[in-house]
């Protein structure tokens, strides 16, 4: 083959890459990406040179005499060029550490501009590299050793780069980092014996098809355990959407603790729950085309906005059944994003930014979860993280926490029995922060566990001040979270932090939820049968607002039942069920608490059901330290309530 099939077939070559490009376009932020578009567009300039040299050399057009000059010395230089970019390239893709390529980057720079140097300083003399009438190579000439000597280094540490790198090197990098120098260096040992650079071109032309690829079009290989196409495809396809404005709907499946998943029932079935989950995505009755993003993250990308959520609706509905894995029955639970481009991102980056958030979002969200995107959502996570930011500040400088006390009062005497210890968070931003707008976030990120023991050194500190505190009232309870439960130690800290301020564990009371039960109801039984061993009681919170399960509390040392509000508004619905309920427990030897006791007629209406203590704003509302100790400061024994 002549040199100029040669260069003419390779440029055809480049052309269907360019093409391909255009269709599933390179990674913006990817270095090896850039390094590539470098590479083919330099090879794209020595193909051009070497075709109008050799037509001019066949006399298909005339050249003056330094144009026929310049020509050859670009071309001279483009030779050593080329070979660095691919040195470059290669680094990129062995080594992947970018510091280690530009300390390369610099050393390998110096001797090819030394040669670009010599060879425009030649150009009116013609010593170094004359460009000969015909532009054939001629050997003799300082600056065709030098080309040699410098493509041979070159096409050493092309060699010796792999060799360092060859343990971390994987899949089908090491065959192309070696075979790149391998070819390049047949390729230049040729044309020094042959004087043809027809192998040179072909070569050239060859790498570059085939790291592009195994090295970009990597997006085309499908996932080996899910036969999905991955990430990179997506953002190609995303890249391309966004720079033509075309319209689509993505649904990212995120499957809801898949490492609880996968430790329960094992790897083998947690990847087979992928395969079925990928294989269902696939076969969805919609325009769409399925991608594997990660782990437990798929992405559906879907032509119609509306197709979206009839997805996501669909797949909610599949979660409800369970999934058979051979002989395993499993049940699934995913989070689901929608969000449409380019109306709600106008770029890829965006995009990104936008799911990350949503994530995060949706991930405190529980079970089956969807969210579709509107603008308000970056809000609310805004201030989600301004809130973990006030608890964190808050943890790290505790008078930022304040303990409110509703007093909670015997129903029968009005005397003040004992009240419940409620947080409160006073930050500098955001001001004063209500329990209902950080706790459910403490509780999510862990942080409750630290916020529970401030409040209870504050309400050990406040009883260790104030005897007549201490001697008029049964306890003041302060609430626990499920989280608490998760410190395997919980019993041993809470009875240090009573201790160490020398307060009588009586004197504390513990409220905890059904739901807190449920979830480790053996932890929590443990715990509570420790503490009440030193005389620590324990209150059910909220009986009434969720599940009411008698058998749970047959089972638990709890001593106070503490009826939700919701209860007592029913209570004219059925007057029977609740004095039969109030019965029960008083036959159990429970003691009951109405909370929530907003009104006159509800405060009449739980003396008529002999619950035997009381709460609320009828009587109080949560008081801060100084207005609680002040209901102590002018009696002399308990305060009493007058007017019920
Ligand atoms: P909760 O444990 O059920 O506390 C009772 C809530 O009812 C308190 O709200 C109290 O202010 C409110 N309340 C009292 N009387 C009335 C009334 O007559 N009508 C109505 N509608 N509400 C009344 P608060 O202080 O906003 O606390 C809300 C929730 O935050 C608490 O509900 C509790 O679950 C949680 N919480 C508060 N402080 C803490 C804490 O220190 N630790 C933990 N883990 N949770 C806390
Ligand atoms: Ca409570
Ligand atoms: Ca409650």
């Amino acid at each position: 083959m002549h040199i100029l099939e040669a260069s003419v077939l390779s440029t055809i070559l480049l052309l269907f890459i360019f093409f391909d490009v255009r269709r599933y376009p390179l990674p913006k932020q990817d270095k090896g990406s850039r390094f590539f578009a470098e590479l083919a567009v330099t090879y794209t300039c020595f193909l051009v040179l070497n075709i109008m040299l050799h037509g001019a050399s066949q006399n298909l057009f005339r050249l003056g005499l330094w144009e026929a000059r310049i020509l050859w010395a670009l071309h001279v230089l483009s030779i050593p060029f080329l070979l660095t970019l691919w040195v470059h390239f290669s680094l990129i893709n062995v080594a992947e550490d970018t510091r280690q390529v530009s300390r390369f980057s610099t050393l390998l720079v110096l001797p090819l501009v030394l040669f670009a140097f010599l060879v425009f300083a030649d150009l009116p003399v013609q010593q170094f590299y004359p460009a000969t009438p015909f532009f054939t190579y001629i050997w003799t000439t300082p600056g065709s050793s030098y080309l040699f000597i410098l493509s041979s280094f070159l096409c050493l540490v092309m060699l010796i780069s792999p060799l360092w790198n060859l343990k971390t090197l994987q899949g089908s990098k090491p065959f192309l980092a070696f075979l790149l120098p391998f070819t390049l260096s047949i390729a230049l040992a040729t044309f020094r014996i042959t004087h043809e650079l027809t192998l040179f071109v072909t070569v050239n032309s060859f790498m570059l098809v085939l790291n592009y690829l195994v090295v970009h079009r990597d997006a085309v290989v499908l996932d080996d355990l899910t036969n999905l196409s991955m990430g990179p495809l997506l953002q190609r396809r995303l890249i391309k959407a966004f720079r033509n404005r075309s319209q689509y709907s993505l649904l990212l499946v995120d499957v809801e603790n898949f490492r609880l998943f996968n430790s329960r029932h094992g790897r083998n079935t947690g990847d087979r729950m992928l395969q079925e989950l990928a294989a269902y995505l696939k076969t969805m009755p919609y325009n769409q085309e399925a991608f594997r993003l990660k782990d437990d993250r798929f992405c559906l990308l879907l032509h119609q906005a509306s197709s979206a959520l009839e997805c996501a609706g669909q797949l909610q509905r599949r979660m409800e059944d369970p999934w058979q894995l051979g002989e395993e029955t499993v049940y699934l639970s995913l989070h689901l994003l929608v969000i449409h481009i380019p109306e709600q991102a106008s770029s890829f980056d965006e995009l990104m930014y936008i799911i990350e958030q949503m994530l995060q979002q949706v991930k405190t969200q529980q079970s089956t979860s969807l969210l579709v995107y509107d603008a308000n959502i970056l809000k609310v996570h805004q201030h989600r993280l301004d809130i973990i930011s006030a608890l964190r500040e808050a943890i790290r400088r505790p008078e930022q926490v304040q303990v409110y006390y509703q007093p909670i009062h015997d129903n029968k005497t009005g005397a003040l029995s004992g009240a419940e210890a409620l947080m409160r968070i006073q930050n500098n931003h955001l001001g004063f922060l209500q329990p209902d707008q950080f706790i459910p976030i403490a509780e999510q990120t862990g942080l409750i566990r630290d916020l529970t023991f401030i409040v209870l050194d504050r309400v050990c500190a406040l009883l260790g001040r104030h005897p007549k505190v201490r001697q008029s009232i049964q306890s003041i309870s302060v609430n626990l979270s499920a989280e608490d439960f998760t410190n395997a130690l919980l019993a041993h800290d809470l009875l240090e932090h009573i201790q160490a301020q020398g307060i009588a564990e009586h004197l504390i009371s513990f409220e905890i939820t059904e739901s807190m039960i449920i979830q480790s109801h053996d932890t929590v039984k443990q715990v509570m049968h420790t503490l009440s061993s030193y005389g620590i009681q324990f209150a059910l919170d909220d009986f009434g607002s969720g599940y009411s399960n008698f058998s749970m509390l047959m089972d638990l040392p709890l001593h106070t039942i503490k009826f939700d509000k919701q209860m007592i508004l029913k209570s004219p619905e059925s007057p029977q069920l609740l004095a039969l309920l109030s019965s029960m427990l008083h036959a159990l030897g429970k003691t009951i608490t109405a909370e929530g006791v907003a009104c006159k007629e509800e405060a009449l209406m739980v003396q008529a059901l002999m619950i035997d203590r009381v709460q609320g704003y009828y009587y109080s509302e949560p008081l801060a330290e100084d207005r609680f100790l002040s209901l102590f400061a002018n009696c002399a024994g308990c305060p009493v309530l007058n007017d019920i």
